[in-house]
């Protein structure tokens, strides 16, 4: 049994057959076969690595002759690793002893060979790791076939296992099936992670090389809760984890019971809950969780789902999907937050080439640059706007010509619309997130031309602290807790007070309990979160008083170092909420 600890970013723990991607993605079916087929088993692996030896061979020689001999004994390394007669007994007693498949055989012996010459310290020997991992994929295919797995279709439970998941392919993972899954690289908020949360399956990212030491079809466990991948877990450990998983489950039902529970403090303090969503389905997430609305409609995922570009009426299909059920509560949709990692294939000729995409063309300043994408965007939310009460927000702003030329161009679409005698709705509330510190350090002047404000945490920390939400080698500097963020969070609503302009807060730091004291009183009365957080905060917040969260949030103030923050405000919620931490 192996523990592999990295960020904890979704939680809950399951415990289920791997499937590693990057094998090129094969799926290994079995772990065993019956003693009756041991002898048939058998026979098919020497079959496999027969053909595998004849293919190298030919490579071997086709190099020789066509470039010459020093190319050739690059495979004839590999034939002779092929041919050792000591992998083939080590794999063969496998399937005899021990009656694992040959494709779980295979990988498990080549996997350690592989992460022996890894360990070894050398760089050069550590490439030869890849001649083994070459060899594994080669016996891989001849024993399964051609046959690959797309993410899409996978059809037995399984915990994926990944160098990287990008945004679209974390879209298409189906949650029937995908029961959790662990990445290498990826920080706290990336992008990667939040839609682990709206898929709501436990996740961990940011491990770092850990691929090398699992095999498909063995069995692991994923801790979301602790930030842990347990590989190839003892019966004591998988009975403990089921026994976790029971009692979480209880906890999350018992905190389902809050949904109907009105978000008010111990002293009568209204505090509107909304949900965070990606995806139309998930407002049902959002229904059952006692959301009062979609406080933020991530709608770049629904480019990013699909190979095509959307068209106005497939932005418009979406809206109504997600407005027709709650057509009195808000639905903030927020115009296409697209660039940098979130770069859909459909839209590839537009993408920017850049070695510093999180400061180029994203976001806002990409649709201003693609009016066409833009104003098909905002038909569709005009449009939809007339079925209940959507508002419309931009992503990103960061200058005050920026909100400007964007509501121009929403002006322009709203005269084309009444031209062409289409129904859309003129009164449509206009906001902006503040995500930027340029905008947090500006809120007072932007608070008068704008309906709402959303802080949008996770940007706000990655370009005020100066470090790459999605990088895990400096996820320890990433932290909500930094003096210097709750400060321009104060900013933010000092200025949006004076101009009596709405404030919600949307990050991921609003999902999490440990801030919920902080903001709240920091005047914060609107939170957005990822709708399974939002029951733990409503019951944060009906257990707490207004003056209670102001000297919590007044505390803060005389912290310097985000750890003493941080710590100081779990102390906190360990005495409002006793149970929370276990
Ligand atoms: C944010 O930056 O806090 C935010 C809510 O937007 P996103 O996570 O989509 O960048
Ligand atoms: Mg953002």
């Amino acid at each position: 049994m192996e523990i592999k600890r990295g960020i904890a970013v979704s939680p809950g723990v399951v415990p289920g057959p791997a499937l590693v991607l990057g094998t090129e993605d094969f799926r290994i079916p079995r772990r065993f076969v019956s003693v009756d087929a041991v002898e048939i088993e058998l026979t098919r692996f020497r079959t496999a690595l027969d053909s595998v030896c004849g293919e190298i061979a030919e490579n071997e020689r086709l190099a020789s002759e066509r470039l010459g001999a020093q190319y050739g004994a690059i495979f004839t390394a590999h034939l002779n690793l092929a041919r050792d007669p000591k992998l083939r007994d080590e794999i063969e007693v496998l399937i005899r002893e021990k009656t694992y498949a040959p494709e779980f055989a295979s990988s498990r012996v080549l996997r350690r060979y592989a992460k022996f010459i890894q360990n070894l310290g050398d760089h050069y020997m550590a490439e030869r790791a890849v001649d083994i991992f070459d060899l594994e994929k080669r016996l891989l295919r001849h024993l399964l076939g051609e046959q690959r797995e797309e993410l899409s279709h996978i059809t037995e439970p399984v915990l994926v296992l990944a160098h990287n998941l990008t945004p679209s392919e974390t879209a298409s993972l189906d949650p029937d099936y995908v029961l959790g899954f662990a990445t290498e690289v990826g920080g706290h908020t990336s992008h990667t992670a939040i839609l682990a949360g709206a898929l709501e399956i436990p996740a961990v990212v940011g491990i770092g090389p850990f691929l090398s030491d699992v095999s498909g079809g063995e069995t692991i466990i994923i801790d979301g809760n602790h930030g842990e991948v347990i590989i190839d877990p003892d019966e004591s450990t998988l009975k403990r984890y089921h026994d976790t998983q029971v009692r979480i489950k209880t906890a999350n039902e018992k905190l389902e019971q809050l949904g109907r529970l009105e978000s008010k403090t111990a002293d009568g303090v209204s505090i509107k809950l909304y949900g965070n969503i990606e995806f139309p389905e998930e407002v049902d997430h959002c229904i059952q969780r006692g959301a009062e609305g979609v406080g933020l409609y991530r709608t770049e995922f629904l480019y990013l789902k699909d190979d095509r570009e959307p068209s106005e009426e497939d932005h418009f299909d979406a809206y109504r999907r997600v407005v027709d059920p709650i057509p009195d509560l808000p639905v903030v949709i927020r115009t296409l937050d697209l660039g940098a990692e979130k770069f859909p294939h459909s839209l590839e000729e537009l993408a920017e080439v850049s070695p510093n995409p999180v400061l180029g063309l994203r976001s806002v300043r990409f649709t201003l640059r693609n009016l066409g994408l833009f104003k098909t965007q905002l038909r569709a939310i005009l449009r939809a706007a007339t079925y209940g009460d959507i508002r419309v927000m931009f992503p990103l702003v960061s200058s005050m010509l920026e909100l400007r030329q964007a509501k121009m161009i929403l002006s322009d679409v709203m005269e084309d619309l009444e031209e062409e005698g289409i129904p859309f709705r003129r009164d449509i509330q206009v906001g902006m997130m503040v995500e930027v510190p340029s905008a947090a350090l500006l809120a007072d002047r932007f608070a008068p031309e704008v309906d709402f404000f959303s802080i949008g945490t996770n940007d706000l920390i990655q370009y005020t602290l100066a470090v790459d939400r999605a990088n895990p080698t400096v996820a320890d500097l990433y932290n909500c807790a930094d003096p210097s963020i709750l400060k321009l969070i104060r900013m933010v609503v000092a200025a949006a007070r004076k101009h009596d302009t709405p404030v919600v807060v949307c990050g991921q730091m609003s999902g999490d309990p440990t801030y919920t004291a902080a903001l709240i009183g920091m005047g914060i009365r609107e939170l957005s979160a990822t709708p399974f957080s939002l029951p733990v905060i409503k019951q944060v917040v009906r257990e707490l008083t207004i003056p209670q969260a102001e000297e919590i949030a007044a505390h803060t103030e005389c912290l310097d170092v985000a750890r003493d923050v941080e710590n100081y405000l779990r102390g906190e919620l360990k005495k409002i909420l006793p149970e929370i931490l276990d």
